[in-house]
């Protein structure tokens, strides 16, 4: 496997991902070149059923980038979520005041 971000190798190691203020340790895939974590899918699953990481919540307020409306996503779930430019996500409204946010 290689690096998304760098095409480097994708090593196992042992290495720790801070997500919150929490700390995961577990053997990932790392880049050797970058050093860019790979989480598995249950990996990921493991950290979002962390009781603590459900806690979490963020303020953000909405800026304009032209005439579109921007939030900034926190730092903790760019890490979580792998979020990166040109990933696409579903955006369903769920009530008045909530929407979710779904990364395929
Ligand atoms: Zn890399």
């Amino acid at each position: 496997m290689e690096c998304l971000r760098c095409d480097g190798k994708l090593e196992k190691k042992l290495a720790t991902i801070e997500a919150g203020g929490i700390s995961f340790t577990d053997e990932y895939f790392v880049c050797s070149k970058c050093g860019k974590m790979y989480p598995t899918k249950d990996q990921i699953k493991k950290m979002y059923e962390s009781s603590s990481l459900r806690k979490l919540s963020f303020e953000r307020k909405i800026s304009m980038s032209g005439r579109t409306y921007v939030i900034r996503v926190p730092q903790t779930l760019e890490k979580l979520y792998e979020i990166q430019v040109g990933k696409k996500v579903k955006i369903a409204p769920l009530d008045a005041k909530r929407m979710l946010v779904e990364f395929e």
